[in-house]
This record gives C-alpha cells, structure tokens and sequence, in this order.
C-alpha cells in the first residue's frame, strides 16, 4: 500500500521495467558525500539504477517503491507516493523514524559487521585511554610532575555497555577479550557468554553501582532521551567515566557538567551531541575532564555498506520480502 495516498493522485505510475528498478538515494540538502555514495551504490548493484533524487525523473519519483537514504530531507520523501521501504546506509535511525513516525513507510537501518568492528576498536581504543589513566598522565606532563601512578589490572576494572545490539555486542565481546570485566544493558533478557547481563530499569542500578567505565550505545528513543541525568549519573561509583558513542541528547548536559565538576565523573569521552557540529561555545570544547571527539567513533564503510544494502535489495527483488524494520513503537 502507497504510504503516501494523497500524492499518488497527483503522479502517474509507470510499469515500464526501466523505471521500475531505478533506486533514488536521498541525503541531506548540505551533504557532500552524494556522488560518492551513488558510486559506491552502483557498483554494488549494476543490476539496478541509482539516482541522487535530485536528478530523478518525475516518472521515476511516481514509481519507485524503495528508496535508499541517508539522513534524507522528509519533503523530498513525499515526493515518493509509491514508496514503501527505505534502506537507511546509517545503524541510527533516530531523526528518520521521527520524521516518517506518522506513516506507514518502513525503515530498514544498516546492521553492517564492518561497523560493529569499527565501533568495537573504537570502545577499546578509548577504554584503554581511561584504563590506563592518559588523562592523568597528560595532565601531570603539563605540569612536569613525573610520577607513576598504581597499575590496575584490566580484569579489576568494569566496563559496563549500556545496549546489547549489533555494536554494543561486537564491543563488548572485544572488551572481554581485552581482559575486563564486563556488563551489558539491554531492553530485553541476553546471555553472551563471559558477560554479565542486566535486562530492563530495575536492575540498572545494581550494574552502575559496579562499573569503573561506562559505555553508551543505547539507540535515540522517547525512553532513551535524557536518560543517563544527575540521578543516573549518583549510581555510578566516585572517579567513573564515561563514554558516550550513541546520541547526544542520551545525556543531560547540564548534569554531566555538575557531575564532572564535583569530580563525580573523573572524565567523558563524548563523540555525539545534541547539537552537531559541536558549536565554538559549547563547554564541552575547553572542559579539563572532556574529551571532544567529531562524531567519528564508527563511520559507516560505503563498500561494505552497499554490499550488506545491494543484498537486501536483491531480496527483496526476488522473494518481495523486507529485511527486519524498524520497529516505529519502540522508536528502533
Ligand atoms: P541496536 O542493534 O538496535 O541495539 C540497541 C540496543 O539497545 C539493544 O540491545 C536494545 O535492547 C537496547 N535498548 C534500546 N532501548 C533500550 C532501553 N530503553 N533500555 C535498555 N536497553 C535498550 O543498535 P546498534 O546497531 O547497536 O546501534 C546503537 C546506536 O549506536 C545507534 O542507534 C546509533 O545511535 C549509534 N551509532 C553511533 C555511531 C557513531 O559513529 N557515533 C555509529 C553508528 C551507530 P534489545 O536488544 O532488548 O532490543
């Protein structure tokens, strides 16, 4: 069924083969990246024609049933009447689900193991960073004080992910075998073998009260928004850190402040925040305990992702079937 029956009326749909298998690739009005991810696209899938939607016929707009997105403009969405899926080359949906919430298009996100390898030596690189105490030592050589601080075993300290998916997982298991002790968060019940699991609110407390680091990556949702706030923040143990690769609007600001600056928090490792870029006055740029980074922790790889996107599409081409959709009440 169109999701879109109002426009429908206004565009008429072509049965030509040709312009059935055109796919349009919609991005953001500012992004640069659109040439190369229709490249990229195409050479995954000559058996069909990529379009940037900019350059789509009004034929092609009236017919297309899958779209393949990437923080696409929701206007030029509703150019698409006939459409029914989108394939996101993004794993976080957030601002997608919200735009379509109100619909009935589906939205399929990016489950790539390339990304969840890259988000996984990211959560180690910088949990090595705090495990080994590079804040501390970066400090003291500002300072010139020379001064070897006490060697704690990876196996003393807990890491404690907050999100058991495809990259809280491929993480997790990476920080096992890096020697730590870990936890992991998740909506539903889990077992992973060598991981302590925690399921649902109620037993959050009992796994902040233990973790030393604490990782974020949680999905964007109505219940995830504002979570990790001054009270959540009180469960974690005196000199924990944080680092947060999901979403910026995950974490109160102002009470990751005050808990920073009553050195509740010994340091943040923030990747994602409300407003990207990061605007020039925001305290987090010029914070002593911060670390800044641009969004960069697990960047979506176009080969592999076209390759995981062209194998749903052929699917999809062949059987009518859709990958597993986003699920528009839970928000992921
Ligand atoms: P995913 O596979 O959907 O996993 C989400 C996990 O969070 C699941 O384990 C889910 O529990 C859990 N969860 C969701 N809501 C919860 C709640 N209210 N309480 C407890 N647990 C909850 O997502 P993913 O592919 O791992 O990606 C996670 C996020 O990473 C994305 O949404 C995106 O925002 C972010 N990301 C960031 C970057 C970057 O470069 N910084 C790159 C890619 C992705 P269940 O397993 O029970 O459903």
């Amino acid at each position: 069924m169109p999701w879109n029956s109002r426009a429908l009326q206004i565009y008429p749909v072509s049965t030509k083969n040709n312009t059935m298998r055109i796919i349009p690739f919609l991005a953001a009005p500012a992004s640069t990246s659109t040439e190369a991810w229709v490249a990229a696209l195409q050479a995954a899938m000559p058996e069909e024609k990529i379009i940037a939607f900019n350059e789509l016929s009004e034929a092609a707009k009236a017919s297309c049933k899958v779209a393949i997105v990437a923080n696409p403009d929701p206007a030029q969405l509703q150019q698409l009447p006939q459409l029914e899926w989108v394939q996101s080359v993004w794993a976080g949906v957030d601002r997608l689900a919200a735009d379509v919430a109100k619909t009935e298009l589906k939205v399929v996100r990016l489950v790539d193991p390339q990304l969840a390898r890259t988000m996984a030596e990211a959560v180690l690189t910088w949990t090595l960073y705090l495990h080994r105490e590079i804040p501390s030592y970066a400090k003291q050589q500002k300072e010139k004080i020379w001064l070897g601080r006490p060697y704690v075993k990876a196996q003393h300290r807990t890491v404690s992910i907050l999100g058991l998916g495809a990259l809280g997982e491929a993480a997790a298991i990476s920080l096992l075998q890096a020697g730590f002790n870990v936890c992991a968060w998740s909506s539903s019940a889990k077992s992973v073998s060598g991981i302590e699991c925690f399921s649902g609110e109620s037993t959050l407390t009992a796994m902040l009260a233990k973790t030393d680091i604490l990782v974020c990556l949680l999905p964007l949702t109505p219940q995830t928004q504002g979570l990790i706030n001054a009270s959540f923040l009180a469960q974690l143990p005196k000199g924990a850190s944080l680092i947060n690769f999901a979403r910026g609007a995950i974490v109160n600001d102002e009470d990751l402040l005050d808990a920073l600056n009553q050195a509740h928090l010994s340091h943040a490792i923030l990747d994602v925040f409300t407003l990207e870029p990061l605007p020039k006055s925001a305290w987090q740029w010029q914070h002593p305990q911060v670390t800044v980074l641009p969004h960069c922790s697990a960047p979506t790889d176009k080969g592999t992702a076209s390759l995981i996107v062209a194998g749903n599409i052929e699917r999809y081409r062949k059987t009518g079937e859709l990958p597993q959709t986003v699920d528009m009440r839970r928000g992921y």
